[in-house]
């Protein structure tokens, strides 16, 4: 059975021009950069190059990239690297639909003396900006606000957000993991001081990613030992995953545009299909203001979880807006924050796309669909009642 792959918000497929351009950095080409000879020596020309595309797909200064673990690492640091390098201030503003990586971060600060403010968001799934402005204050160390939310796709208005809180002086991070690669960014002349991004995302392998830090922003030294990143993330680089990260982002600068008209002409055919075949169900996030590749749908009645062993028989993969923990089912925190019934977030599917979908792709699952949402109706000790 083919996989139908639509879960890209989860991780990608790693490009094969990616692939290609690390194979030999194991076997081959396996020294350390911060060698004297020539045989170490030479890869740090590559790292250097990979920096430079890094930074060109997001038009900053490639000194101004610190290459880390994933999204996950490029978030703690920046929160943390900004606190620390600003002990007297002990304020921090998010919001309730960031993933995890931003989030318990946020709330494991509030046992350390911290107050943290978590922005609320409407049905939508947007931000009030004059919620954030009310919160903004001297004691406000650190903003930081998702560029693109997982879930739903929901893109905030980061620019106009960014100069908000810079008019107030305070530092910007945003996590920008699911939007590089998916929509165009430009750092030039941005308020945004911090942005984290994470290669598996764009095509790159796991475990390599970016922290984009603004040139004069104060933060303190993450991970400590070496001089490695100027001193701002030691620890030997993960060769072959820097490299292959900047290859995704010279792939992504180059393609973005076309990809972008092509996913969301699939994305769309996807979404109006499915919503006009199921009955009761429903589009959750700003539609006008989505990354490309993102749809997400709630069906009334029915679990997240059987929708998705059911689409999985048919070799289709997606994700659900719920996840079972310690035997229960929880709706996901970004669809709760948007106010959407406990009985249609149970109930949501994710789907995410990529340059690799195809057309019979879509066809497949908006014909497999409605098939499998009225089979679990029929099961469903809700519907008619
Ligand atoms: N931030 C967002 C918005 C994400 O979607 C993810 C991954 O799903 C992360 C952070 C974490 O990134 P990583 O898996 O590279 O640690």
């Amino acid at each position: 059975m083919k996989t139908i792959y639509l879960d890209n918000n989860a991780t990608t497929k790693v490009a094969e021009e990616v692939f290609e351009e690390i194979k030999p950095f194991f076997c081959e080409h396996y020294g350390n950069p911060s060698s004297m000879h020539t045989f170490g020596g030479q890869i740090g020309h590559k790292i250097r190059e990979a920096r430079e595309k890094v930074a060109e797909l997001l038009g900053c200064e490639p000194s101004e990239i610190v290459f880390t673990s994933g999204g996950t690492e490029s978030d703690n640091t920046a929160i943390k690297a900004v606190l620390s390098a600003a002990p007297a201030k002990r304020k921090v503003i998010t919001t309730r639909v960031e993933h995890p990586a931003v989030l318990t971060v946020c709330r494991e600060l509030e046992n350390h003396g911290y107050s943290v403010v978590e922005l609320s968001v409407d049905k939508q799934g947007q931000l009030d900006i004059s919620e954030l402005e009310e919160n903004l204050d001297d004691d406000t160390a650190l903003v930081t606000i998702m560029y693109a939310n997982n879930e739903t796709g929901v893109i905030f208005p980061i620019e106009r957000i960014a100069e908000l809180v810079k008019s107030r002086g305070i530092v910007f991070h945003t996590d920008a993991v699911q939007a590089v690669g998916k929509i165009p960014l430009n750092l030039s002349g941005s308020h945004i001081d911090l942005l984290s991004l994470s290669g598996h995302k764009l095509h790159g392998p796991k475990g390599a990613g970016a922290l984009y830090v603004k040139k004069g922003t104060r933060i303190s030294p993450f991970i400590l030992g070496g001089h490695q990143e100027a001193g701002r993330r030691a620890g030997t680089e993960n060769v072959p995953g820097i490299i292959g990260l900047g290859k995704a982002c010279e792939l992504a600068a180059k393609n973005i545009e076309q990809e972008n008209q092509r996913v969301k002409y699939l994305r769309d055919k996807l979404e109006s299909a499915i919503l006009e075949t199921c009955p009761d169900s429903m589009l959750n996030g700003d539609k006008n203001n989505r990354l490309p590749n993102t749809t997400n749908i709630s069906f009334e009645y029915i679990e997240g979880e059987a929708i998705l062993l059911m689409l999985d028989k048919f070799g289709i993969c997606a994700s659900s807006g719920s996840a079972c923990t310690s035997g229960s089912l929880e709706p996901s925190h970004v669809l709760r924050a948007m106010g959407v019934p406990f009985t249609a977030a149970h109930g949501s599917i994710r789907f995410s796309l990529s340059r690799y979908n195809t057309e019979e792709e879509v066809d497949y699952t908006t014909q497999k669909t409605p098939e499998i949402i009225n089979k679990l109706r029929k099961l469903s000790p809700f519907v008619g009642k």
